[in-house]
């Protein structure tokens, strides 16, 4: 699928345009990101996998299989060392089914208690499919859970998760700040020179 200008198209499997904007920052002119929202994909794509990256791969197959695209999905987890990895592929959900990030937050405090084990990582994991070859990439940020919120940027953990070698949480950071160490951001980078190398 091309555009106007013939810059290549490639749909990224989210709702979110806020990811989507950091991706065709990180992207530059090669190609032209689309969302689910532009190629009027409606519908709640399953994410039934018990892996982050046998969600992102649901996900980009849903797309390629009813749309016809070109695409790519991403998935992400944060894996808490004292909780055997837990929430994982149920970060979303880990309150509860339609739990918001406070609630998720509020949750996860409650379970570390005053422990001193608080280390815990995100992981990102990005499905590509391009002309049916499918490829996975990842990316991590290992760091640790706070023993309370602090901040206000960013969305999701950020205000609970100190990234390894700082002091201040994701949510006392901006974008430009977080995207430089961040899971999505090494796992975005990694799939930018997978694409620009073939082009
Ligand atoms: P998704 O795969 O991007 O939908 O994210 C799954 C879950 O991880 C959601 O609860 C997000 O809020 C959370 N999450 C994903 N990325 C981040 C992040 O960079 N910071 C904090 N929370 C995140």
């Amino acid at each position: 699928m091309k555009n106007l200008r013939e810059k290549p198209v490639l749909v990224f499997a989210t709702h979110n345009l806020n990811k989507a904007e950091e991706v065709q920052q990180m992207i530059g002119e090669a190609y032209f990101i689309k969302t689910l929202v532009d190629i009027g994909c409606h519908e709640a794509i399953p994410e039934t996998s018990d892996t982050l990256e046998g969600n992102a791969r649901l996900k980009a197959m849903h797309v390629v299989k009813h749309y016809g695209v070109d695409c790519f999905a991403d998935d992400t987890g944060l894996e808490v060392q004292l909780l055997n990895g837990r929430p994982g592929v149920r970060t979303a959900r880990y309150a509860s089914e339609h739990a918001n990030a406070e609630e998720n937050i509020t949750k996860l405090l409650a379970e570390l208690g005053e422990t001193t084990d608080r280390q815990a990582q995100f992981r990102t994991s990005i499905c590509l499919i391009r002309s049916g070859m499918v490829e996975q990439l990842d990316g991590t940020c290992k760091g640790r859970i706070a023993e309370q919120r602090s901040g206000a940027k960013g969305f999701g953990y950020d205000p609970i998760f100190i990234p390894e070698g700082e002091s201040r949480t994701f949510a006392e950071m901006n974008s430009g700040e977080k995207n430089a160490i961040s899971h999505r951001g090494m796992a975005i980078r990694k799939m930018v020179k997978t694409l620009l190398a073939s082009k």
